[in-house]
């Protein structure tokens, strides 16, 4: 999936943008094109499951974020 993370330049806004091919991504904040992709591993970061360190019991089965009322 060509999901990128890009920082923008003019305001310093990070997020997430599909990119197709050539296509250029604008800021959602400012709307700048003045962009950095960043070579991270956000691909890893929102599909944690079952990564690295399954010893924690902070995950919880109803949102794997510990947000929802069930992880209280
Ligand atoms: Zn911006």
């Amino acid at each position: 999936m060509p999901l990128h993370d890009f920082l923008c330049r003019g305001c310093g806004h990070a997020f997430e943008a599909l990119v197709m091919g050539a296509e250029q991504p604008v800021c959602p904040q400012c709307g700048g094109t003045e962009l950095t992709r960043q070579m991270s591993t956000f691909a890893s970061r929102t599909s944690t499951k079952g990564g690295s360190g399954s010893s924690g019991g902070s995950k919880c089965s109803g949102c794997a974020g510990g947000s929802c009322s069930t992880c209280h």
